[in-house]
């Protein structure tokens, strides 16, 4: 079972259908159901009437926070080429377990970026989950933290890095001598949500 998804901002109040305009300000409340996170963005009117009570103790709600909306770029600037984030959006829609590992080091390089921010850090299931917001969009990601051992992290920037080279179905190609791993995933992996320094580590 995986506890990773992505939960896109609404365009509107879940609570009073009202479309969300662009610049206004939103509250996200995060609630913990089964099998999974159930995401809500309400509007002001909304959170002050029916959930800013509940805020100081989170009653029914494990995570909290208020962003301002923006409208969505025209389609134009949605297209990309195969990007580290979009890399992380197929490995959750396939939610498949053995891409766990390659999802969080992904998420870690774009937290390093500043093109993911951690939002949150909860237990579950005995498993540490990381709340990731994309800032433009508001997207949420949950990622489980597959705890990897230190043996076990260069194989995976290893299977990073091809994935980012190759996409998710390369080509059946002969298993040749590897390329170099782009520097961006041969620095070592920090905690998330613990990175201070302004700038990314220089490849050595
Ligand atoms: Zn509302």
């Amino acid at each position: 079972m995986t506890d990773w998804n992505i939960q896109s901002r609404a365009r509107a109040c879940t609570a009073c259908s009202k479309p969300f305009a662009d610049r206004e300000t939103y509250h996200t409340l995060l609630f913990d159901e089964t099998p999974g996170f159930r995401r809500s963005d309400v509007c002001d009117a909304c959170w002050q009437k029916q959930y800013s009570e509940g805020a100081r103790d989170r009653k029914g709600f494990i995570s909290y926070w208020q962003g301002v909306y923006a409208a969505p770029p025209p389609p134009a600037d949605a297209i990309k080429r195969e990007t580290a984030e979009a890399l992380l959006r197929k490995l959750i829609e396939l939610n498949d377990p053995s891409y766990i590992p390659a999802g969080y080091i992904l998420a870690v390089m774009l937290e390093r970026k500043r093109l993911l921010k951690v939002k949150e850090q909860i237990v579950r299931a005995g498993q540490r989950v990381f709340i990731y917001e994309q800032p433009a969009t508001g997207d949420v990601f949950t990622i489980t933290d597959p705890a990897l051992q230190l043996n076990q992290l260069e194989q995976v920037q290893r299977d990073v890095a091809a994935l980012l080279e190759h996409g998710l179905n390369p080509p059946t190609a002969p298993e040749t001598a590897p390329a170099a791993a782009p520097a961006e995933v041969a620095a070592p992996i920090a905690e998330p949500g613990t990175q201070s320094g302004p700038e990314e580590q220089e490849p050595s």
